[in-house]
């Protein structure tokens, strides 16, 4: 097919004036449409402003957007039926920065509710499908970005967003590469927040340099978002080399390696490390024996975040409305019944438990004092490794068919490798192993960037 390109070779054919972009853009579309019918990755199609397409770095390249990042004048309902209808007056800071790059926003991609989950089933709308076996889940809850990148054969960027391994879940169980930035990087300006201390937005894409690229358009600190980082952006774009640094060693994580996880998983995991033994890549092994009090305080602090958030989602402002001749209390409860999931819900009841006075000391204010000790433990460990490697998740996408027969806790254990780095607010990559939805996780100290994106392309480009 004509435009089967990586995104580096349509940058550099669009530079030189070899594409016509109005053909590209008709059968991108064309594509994307026939794509959409069979994995439902985007929830809404749109022409958003495309800017100069004959400046910026992107040259009018499509990206689309998982659905809680708002888009001005385009539905942006993070996944929920409460928010049917909402059109954001304005863009977030990270689409703003896409536009003056001539980026093409092209529409917004299915997820779960809010980002409550680790398959996309929750979704208040379709669930999307992983294009390697539809009949398995395309992985939670930026499924519907990691899908479409995956199966569609044109150049194309998906902007994801991470509580607590939203871009490296899907990423793995579709063999993509997920990028996920050190907490406050990217701003969060105009994210329909999960939980505002620990969401990341970060890129999905089909190679490891076409999420530098983006990050080095997305990343640096806003006004608008006073939790973003006091720092200039840069290209990281420069660490897509084939170069090995010298003298570095690799952490190897022993919990991440237990019997838990799927054999086959931990087995193409060690290939992978003693293909970059073999260049000059030396290893140790490590322990991170805070990990297993890292779901827990994650869950607590998460939910406890999440409830205070969807307080403000009543019918008054936003999305669903009902009859408005009824009492507050009616009103907002018909509201709410109607429009959250069941597993919005279920985070409300708990978030609002654990937040209650009387047992404020008892869970979130403990889970804060964990989320101290696992920062402070992956800091130890930084200090003598250039940064950890590990699998991205325990197991396979599981069929669509057998979710329902996961309980909620067997659902968040499957997060149990990548929600301590998340937790820490730590970059993260997963990149693709040569096994079908295995993708190997890297893990770096916060704002190393560099480092994670170096490991991963030494490892995308193997021989
Ligand atoms: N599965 C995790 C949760 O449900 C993480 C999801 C996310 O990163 N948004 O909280």
């Amino acid at each position: 097919m004509k435009y089967n390109l990586s995104v580096k070779e349509f940058l550099e054919k669009r530079k030189n004036g070899e594409i016509d972009y109005n053909d590209f853009y008709s059968t991108f579309v064309t594509n994307l449409k026939r794509k959409n019918k069979e994995l439902r990755a985007l929830r809404v199609i749109s022409h958003s402003q495309k800017g100069d397409l004959n400046k910026g770095k992107l040259y009018g390249l499509p990206i689309s957007v998982k659905d809680n990042i708002c888009v001005k004048g385009v539905e942006s309902c993070a996944g929920s039926k409460i928010l049917e209808g909402y059109i954001p007056p304005f863009d977030a800071s990270c689409i703003s920065n896409v536009k003056k790059n001539s980026g093409a926003i092209i529409g917004k991609t299915n997820q779960d509710e809010f980002g409550f989950g680790t398959f996309s089933t929750n979704s208040g709308f379709d669930i999307p499908l992983n294009p390697l076996d539809k009949t398995r889940v395309a992985g939670g809850s930026s499924g519907g970005s990691a899908a479409i990148v995956a199966g569609l054969d044109m150049p194309h960027v998906s902007l994801g967003e991470s509580t607590g391994g939203s871009i490296s879940c899907p990423s793995a169980f579709c063999s993509v590469v997920g990028l996920t930035p050190t907490y406050g990087l990217v701003s969060r300006y105009g994210l329909i927040d999960y939980a505002n201390s620990l969401d990341k937005i970060g890129v999905i894409g089909k190679t490891v340099y076409d999420t530098a690229l983006l990050l080095s358009i997305i990343a640096g600190h806003d006004e608008k978002d006073f939790t973003t980082i006091n720092k200039k952006a840069e290209d990281y774009t420069n660490y897509c080399s084939p170069d090995v640094p010298k003298k570095i060693k690799l952490g190897v994580p022993k919990e991440y390696f237990s019997d838990d996880i799927d054999k086959r998983i931990r087995d193409e995991v060690w290939n992978s490390i003693h293909y970059l033994e073999s260049i000059g890549i030396d290893y140790e092994e490590c322990s991170l024996e805070m990990t297993r009090y890292a779901l827990p305080a994650y869950y607590i602090i998460a939910m406890a975040e999440s409830s205070t958030n969807l307080a403000k989602f009543c019918g008054l402002r936003y999305g669903l409305q009902a009859d408005p001749t009824e009492n507050f209390n009616n009103y907002f409860s018909k509201i709410r019944s109607k429009g959250f999931g069941e597993e919005a819900k279920r985070r409300i009841i708990l978030g609002t438990f654990a937040r209650m006075s009387g047992f404020r000391d008892a869970y979130y204010l403990r889970a804060m004092k964990v989320r101290t000790l696992v920062i402070d433990e992956y800091k130890r460990l930084f200090k003598k490794y250039y940064a950890l490697i590990s699998p991205t998740m325990p197991i396979f996408p599981p069929k669509i068919k057998d979710v329902k027969k996961i309980s909620p806790i067997q659902c968040y254990m499957s997060d149990i490798l990548t929600v301590p780095p998340n937790l820490a607010g730590m970059p993260m990559i997963s990149v693709p192993s040569s096994v079908p939805s295995v993708g190997i996780h890297i893990v770096a100290d916060h704002l190393q960037e560099g480092r994670i994106i170096k490991i991963a392309y030494l490892l995308e480009n193997r021989c």
